[in-house]
């Protein structure tokens, strides 16, 4: 008897196309960084203020408070990243998701969470 060796004739050929390496076509190119949504934040300077300038402009209303809230938040799901809310506000508190000061990075997440809960 012969000693397994690698296979020969059709065999050979019908056998490497079955191990040949497959291409992975690629039909979702992911969205480039600036089409991905983005909100404005509302920070640390509306506590206590709520001065509302912001809810006025808002073109989509979705600057939102209550009266046990001390300050107004936007929804990141709905706001349209217009920027009409930002200059009326008088203390600066509203800020590009992407450009909200470091020491208030934290208000991105308060801001999702007020309108979590709002929805629950
Ligand atoms: S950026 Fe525009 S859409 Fe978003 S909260 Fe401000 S005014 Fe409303």
């Amino acid at each position: 008897m012969q000693p397994a060796g690698p296979p020969t004739g059709a065999f050979a050929s019908s056998r490497a196309s079955m191990i040949a390496p497959r291409t992975i076509p690629l039909t979702a190119v992911p969205p480039a960084p600036e089409a991905i949504a983005m909100a404005h934040v509302i920070t640390q300077p509306c506590i206590g203020v709520k001065d509302a300038s912001c809810v006025e402009v808002c073109p989509v209303d979705r600057i939102h408070s209550d009266d046990t809230a001390d300050m107004y938040y936007i929804d990141p799901d709905e706001c349209i990243d217009c920027g009409a809310c930002v200059d009326p506000c008088p203390v600066d508190a509203i800020h590009p998701e992407d450009e909200v000061p470091a020491e208030w990075t934290e208000f991105i997440k308060i801001n999702a969470n007020y309108f979590q809960k709002a929805s629950k």
